[in-house]
């Protein structure tokens, strides 16, 4: 590793906020009132089963709203404070928990469960509590056009450009949380890596993408990201010494 990276990109998934008590609603056991995220974050049930799509995500906004920070959050958002170059956080997690430990500049790529949107004005709204399909859009009137302001499976990403020039310039890619399954931002260490960064993946198991990276740390997030952030701001501060 080098001593000082000039600008480390995080990409942080469902494995970082699962220590916060956050389920992650995928593969097996991830289930609530027998709906699997594959079942509700569609265009399909956007369309057609917007009661039950409605209700997933206003359950998952209060358990959100409950939860707080980990280890790893907060690891993450000293590391952007005290490390000597810069830091960003990409994050596939719609939960607000980076913010709730004070990171900054947070690139929500699935989109926040704390918004919603209007298909009617395009307006985006903050969420403070639960929200009906029939409600009407508190900016234009219109009923039956608001939606959670998340990506749905087969959408685009939000903030792909922003996401793409982080990339670019990374020297240091870490993907922690993540197993490397949901394309697109499974895509992003193999993009880090072919600009030049090193990739470096923190995950409770090998990832899907694991030849993406150069160095696979495998055990939780609320332990390895601590570990990993005090050895960045350990090795930088060794190089100011030499200085
Ligand atoms: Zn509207």
């Amino acid at each position: 590793m080098k001593k000082i990276y000039h600008h480390i990109v995080f990409l942080t998934g469902a494995g970082f906020s699962a220590e916060s008590g956050l389920a992650t609603f995928r593969g097996n056991g991830g289930l609530w009132n027998g709906c699997k995220v594959e079942d509700v974050a569609t265009k399909e049930a956007l369309a057609n089963n917007r009661n039950k799509m409605f209700d997933f995500y206003n359950h998952l906004r209060r358990e959100a709203a409950a939860a707080e920070p980990n280890a790893a959050h907060l690891a993450l958002a000293e590391l952007q404070k005290k490390y000597p170059g810069e830091v960003s956080i990409i994050t596939q997690n719609l939960d607000m928990l980076h913010e709730k430990a004070k990171s900054q500049n947070v690139v929500h790529i699935h989109g926040q469960i704390n918004q919603f949107r209007c298909l009617n004005c395009n307006n985006v709204q903050t969420a403070r509590g639960d929200i009906f399909p029939d409600m009407p859009c508190p900016c234009c009137g219109v009923r039956g056009y608001i939606r959670p302001n998340i990506v749905l499976f087969g959408e685009p990403l939000f903030f792909q450009q922003q996401a793409a020039l982080l990339l670019k310039s990374a020297d240091l890619f870490v993907a922690a949380g993540t197993s490397g399954e949901i394309y697109p931002a499974a895509g992003f260490a193999g993009e880090a890596k072919e600009n030049g960064a090193l990739t470096v993946a923190l995950n409770l198991t090998i990832p899907k993408n694991h030849l993406c990276f150069r160095t696979v740390v495998l055990g939780k997030a609320g332990d390895n990201v601590p570990k990993f952030a005090e050895k960045l701001l350990a090795l930088a501060d060794i190089a100011r010494r030499r200085r």
